[in-house]
């Protein structure tokens, strides 16, 4: 079992860089895993081994709500008064301040920060005699976002919030039955097949046996559109889109609505390789391969200091020359939060000789928090809060700047109504109470 734990969550690697966990059950007790760090050091010990296990849970962790703390490395594992449990889940409760306040005030006791341990204690108050109906008593209590598994004694329990802000499929093999937050996961497992687990569902997975149960009325969905643009890994297959034919989209609405198609347009590696592509195909500019990424380069080793933050920049990313100089370059990127690192790309861009630069952006502006699991600076921080496109040409050093706007974002997807767009528009799919997602380390 936790060799078939390690390769799924390697896949996932790009989804939290800061601690890796398991948990599984093994001669009937819930075990687990976990410590700061990347799945490669933190989980390799378990390669090789077999332990027989009936159900398993792995984690990769991304810092939001909490912090970078191993008090708040999931996957939580607790014995209670509904038996043994391990919960590991992806997103954040909007209401968590509210929920923590009043356990607090009925005399819980917190070791960490994180929501996990939250649910766990809502599910341990629980007056329901037992583990599912405690469960289905506690879910309609959270706002927000989580795609969480259980693992109950010798049983799995899937979930996923009203709004279905993260995804999370299942896939069927012979003998296993997985979740996982992407497709690519499953696809180490041999696993082409998958389906969402829908909005607002719970999927029970005993000895084999799949029980599904609705615990909400699902009215309206809040998907995060930033998974297809940023997040996810390009082979994903993301609430029913492929990430990359997406992002090829992106780029071609970019296309579309841009005056300036330069000699080459180039990417911005990796997350922007798709967009590029899909820019090239539609203005007719060639795509050349402008930037190499040192994928060694880490980023635990450099902080992001406003002083290390060059460094980091030009240790990662390397213009190729003798592609650049002289040519006006259109470079795809996939999105702008501060500007610092675009400035120090467009300074490499010019020492490498491009004639002009035309920055290019698969995202509208971000100028509002994210309450729902993705890491977004304070709005002062954010660099379209500040400036004009225009603006921030001239402080990055481009000729230009051009966002892809709100407008041609929601003409990509067929169902537009179904996602979140919060951090760009500033409205958001359910109520947000508590302070945005922000590090608190
Ligand atoms: S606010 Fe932005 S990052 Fe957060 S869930 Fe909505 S679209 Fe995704």
């Amino acid at each position: 079992m936790p060799e078939r734990l390690f390769y799924p969550l390697f896949a996932l690697q790009h989804r939290g860089q800061e601690a890796a966990g398991i948990a599984y059950n093994r001669n009937k007790k819930v075990v687990f895993y976990k410590s700061l760090g990347m799945v490669s050091g933190v989980l390799s010990h378990y390669l090789g081994e077999q332990h027989p296990s009936k159900v398993g849970i792995g984690h990769v962790r991304y810092s939001t709500q909490g912090g970078n703390k191993i008090e708040n490395a999931q996957p939580f594992c607790i014995a209670c008064n509904k038996g043994q449990i391990a919960f590991a889940h992806n997103g954040n409760i909007s209401n968590s301040d509210d929920l923590r306040a009043s356990l607090f005030d009925k005399g819980s006791i917190f070791q960490s920060t994180s929501d996990t341990e939250l649910i766990l204690h809502l599910i341990s108050r629980s007056e329901k005699a037992t583990f599912r109906e405690a469960l289905l008593e506690i879910l309609p209590k959270l706002q927000g976002a989580f795609s969480g598994i259980f693992i109950h004694e010798d049983t799995l329990y899937a979930v996923r919030d009203p709004l279905g802000f993260r995804p999370l499929v299942m896939g069927q093999s012979l003998d296993m039955t997985v979740f996982a937050s992407e497709t690519c996961a499953l696809d180490t497992l041999g696993i082409p097949d998958h389906e969402d687990v829908q909005p607002a569902e719970m999927i029970i997975v005993k000895n084999g046996r799949i029980d599904r149960v609705q615990w909400a009325p699902v009215n309206q969905k809040g998907q995060c559109i930033f998974e297809l643009i940023y997040f996810a890994r390009p082979d994903s297959t993301v609430f029913g889109y492929s990430v990359h034919m997406l992002r090829k989209k992106l780029g071609a609405a970019l296309a579309a609505i841009d005056d300036h198609h330069g000699d080459i347009v180039i990417s911005v590696p990796d997350s922007g390789n798709s967009a590029a592509l899909g820019y090239s195909v539609t203005s007719g500019t060639p795509l050349e391969h402008g930037l190499t990424r040192n994928h060694y380069s880490g980023r635990t080793f450099i902080q992001p200091t406003p002083e290390t933050r060059e460094l980091g920049v030009r240790l990662k990313l390397h213009p190729i020359k003798r592609a650049i100089a002289g040519k006006k370059v259109t470079i795809i990127d996939d999105s702008m939060v501060r500007g610092t690192t675009s400035k120090i790309l467009i300074s490499l861009l010019r020492e490498a000789g491009a004639k002009e630069i035309h920055l290019r952006l698969s995202a509208p502006e971000i100028k509002n928090p994210c309450f729902f699991g993705i890491d977004i600076p304070t709005p002062s921080e954010l660099i379209s809060n500040r400036m004009t496109p225009s603006q921030i040409a001239r402080f990055i050093g481009a000729d230009s700047v051009q966002f892809l706007p709100i407008d041609s974002l929601r003409s990509c997807v067929d169902n537009p109504d179904d996602f979140c767009y919060g951090c760009f528009a500033g409205t958001y799919p359910c109520p947000v109470k508590d302070s945005p997602m922000r590090r608190k380390d």
